[in-house]
């Protein structure tokens, strides 16, 4: 691999502060730290509480898009789905409307307000209409008797819209009680489990869809070998990057034999602004593959000096871990 030193990581380094939409994941601003090497520029932009260990998945992951690159694509056109986070039902369909052409959403669910959570899936349902499909993510809130209740009158108001359940109760063990134990015709998802637990193998028995992510997975050419091991559809997602970022999320999609359908690389469209100036959103539900290179202007718009020397010391601790290793 051509490994760069730190000092070429932190000659290019920029630091940028952008506004969400709407709160996501408790947070109103994504801070992100970009780099260029000679196949572009990569994100780090690990969530600001990571540890180091964490972080450096999401740090060998941007220094595979600027200094490596990426496998061949077997796809050109990557299909997207829409992306809608915890609220009220008017605030899942507003959230709707940035995902212009998407035929499927995936929806956040709290978990504890269940006829809230009914009420905004319902409201989705509608605006989608009949060849729309609804995927649901629990983020492992709960516990395998609430998650085989919640499932099950989920089913019975959405029928074949479901299209599975994403992580309903926080072990990969729990989950797949839950798949054994499940009476209605809905397929489970993993997603955090598959990280958090380091589950590839037999995962097919336990659960029907992975989803898979670059940034925490440590690079495209890492999630994409994680793929190969589990032989079952994927769903690949990301975690609220910017275009750069999700452009690795495209090229492990891009990649993927197995990938499902719909991919939850829409998030751009969360982000009230980006660092490339056409960015990497839905149009009329797909994403195609192109370069993408930052806008000195957005750069500047979204810069974070005060931030700027936080990142740096992120940046050589995190780069400390992974030279270690
Ligand atoms: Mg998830």
């Amino acid at each position: 691999m051509n490994f760069p030193s730190l000092a070429e990581l932190s000659d290019s380094l920029r630091v940028v502060a952008i506004p969400l939409k709407q709160k996501f994941r408790g947070i109103t601003t994504r801070e992100v730290a970009l780099f260029e090497g000679p196949f572009g520029w990569g994100e780090f932009s690990p969530f600001l509480e990571y540890d180091v260990a964490e972080s450096s998945r999401w740090l060998a992951a941007g220094i595979e898009s600027a200094f490596v690159g990426w496998p061949a694509p077997k796809r050109e056109v990557i299909e997207i789905n829409a992306t809608i986070p915890d609220g009220t039902p008017e605030e899942a369909v507003a959230a709707l409307a940035f995902f212009q052409g998407c035929r499927t959403a995936k929806i956040k669910v709290a978990g504890t307000h269940s006829s809230l959570d009914t009420a905004r899936l319902v409201a989705v349902e509608r605006v989608l209409g009949d060849s729309g499909k609804i995927r649901i993510d629990a983020n492992g809130c709960w516990s395998v008797a609430e998650a085989l209740k919640q499932i099950t009158s989920f089913y019975e108001v959405l029928g074949n819209t479901l299209e599975y359940v994403e992580q309903p109760c926080a072990t990969v063990s729990e989950i797949a009680q839950v798949h054994e134990k499940l009476s209605v015709p809905v397929p489970l998802a993993i997603d955090e489990g598959i990280r958090k637990e380091g589950y590839t193998r037999n995962l097919s028995d336990i659960a029907d869809v992975a989803i898979l992510k670059v940034a925490p997975m440590g690079g495209v050419k890492n999630a994409l070998h994680i793929a190969q091991q589990l032989d079952m559809p994927i769903v690949v997602s990301s975690a609220l990057e910017t275009s750069i970022g999700m452009r690795a999320g495209l090229a492990l999609a891009a990649a993927v034999p197995n990938l499902l359908g719909a991919c939850g690389l829409g998030t751009v469209d969360l982000l009230g602004g980006d660092v490339i100036s056409h960015s990497l959103v839905a149009e009329d539900g797909a994403i195609g593959l192109r370069e993408v290179v930052p806008s000195l202007e957005l750069l500047d718009r979204w810069a974070a000096p005060d931030r700027a020397q936080w990142w740096q010391n992120r940046l050589t601790m995190t780069y400390e871990f992974l030279d270690r290793r």
